[in-house]
């Protein structure tokens, strides 16, 4: 159902095939949508599926884990649902650390509506309610992710599709809170506002602007300007909520002289 050129469809192909090489079963999966393009796809899936209210996705994804936390839960969003209209459950999910799996989809701006900013939309592009250039800067999804205290955190792009599924494969096998952001190209929308009409334009621009995390790295924060670290950022196996609740009951329990 998504636009020719859309790089939603390249991460759902990358999400079944990391769910197929897992070996998960669909009673125990469950996938949380919230509203836009990228929550239309649940619309392919035979696993377990909410759709949900917009921003809000994380929100009933922590309640299912906490209900049953032997589920897979993975939750699609898109950069409106993560870090704009949702961002404050964004922050709190990864300050609590539960064992989620975010998959962003950050087209920078709110595409099924028509191409409004959102809070990703880089300073100084494009969209259409900012026609001479937007003057807020954009949320860095994964530097958020890193601060607030996710374990694990990994920038993708369709250009680089390979390592696409291999991040999420490793998110969905981390526990605590694991994000992927994957920059997806929106022709129809962003691209056609920032002089990126066609496919292969949006493709070349993530291609040439994407480096990796090494060389990212080794640049001047000057020589950085405009450009992004593709691959794993952050890696780390800090107690997940769940286990620190436990400890937490195991204390109040023997507290009451219950075990
Ligand atoms: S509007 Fe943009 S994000 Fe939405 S389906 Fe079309 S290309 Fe994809």
């Amino acid at each position: 159902m998504w636009c020719s050129g859309c790089g939603i469809g390249v991460m759902l192909g990358a999400l079944l095939r990391s769910f197929e090489e897992l070996g998960y079963e669909r009673e125990d999966t469950v996938v949380v949508t919230g509203i836009g393009c990228t929550g239309k796809s649940d619309d392919y899936l035979i696993t377990h599926a909410l759709h949900t209210t917009h921003g809000r996705a994380l929100a009933y994804a922590t309640g299912i884990k906490a209900f049953n936390p032997r589920l897979h839960v993975v939750v699609l969003m898109g950069d409106g649902d993560s870090v704009t209209i949702g961002g404050n459950h964004f922050l709190h999910a990864a300050r609590r650390n539960i064992d989620l799996t975010a998959i962003i989809i950050n087209n920078f701006n709110f595409g099924m509506t028509g191409g409004q900013f959102s809070g990703t939309t880089p300073g100084g592009m494009f969209s259409q309610t900012c026609i001479y250039g937007n003057p807020e800067r954009g949320i860095d999804i994964c530097a958020l992710a890193e601060v607030a205290g996710a374990n694990y955190v990994a920038r993708a792009t369709p250009y680089h599709v390979w390592e696409m599924k291999t991040n999420i494969k490793e998110a969905l096998g981390k526990k605590g809170f694991s994000v992927v952001e994957v920059y997806s190209p929106c022709p129809t929308n962003f691209g056609r506002h920032n002089n990126m009409k066609s496919t292969p334009d949006m493709l070349h621009w993530l291609r040439d602007k994407g480096l990796s995390v090494e060389e990212y790295n080794t640049r001047k924060p000057a020589e950085r300007e405009g450009y992004f670290a593709v691959g794993k950022l952050v890696d780390r196996d800090e107690p997940d909520f769940n286990e620190r609740y436990d400890q937490i009951r195991t204390i109040a329990r023997k507290s009451q002289g219950r075990c």
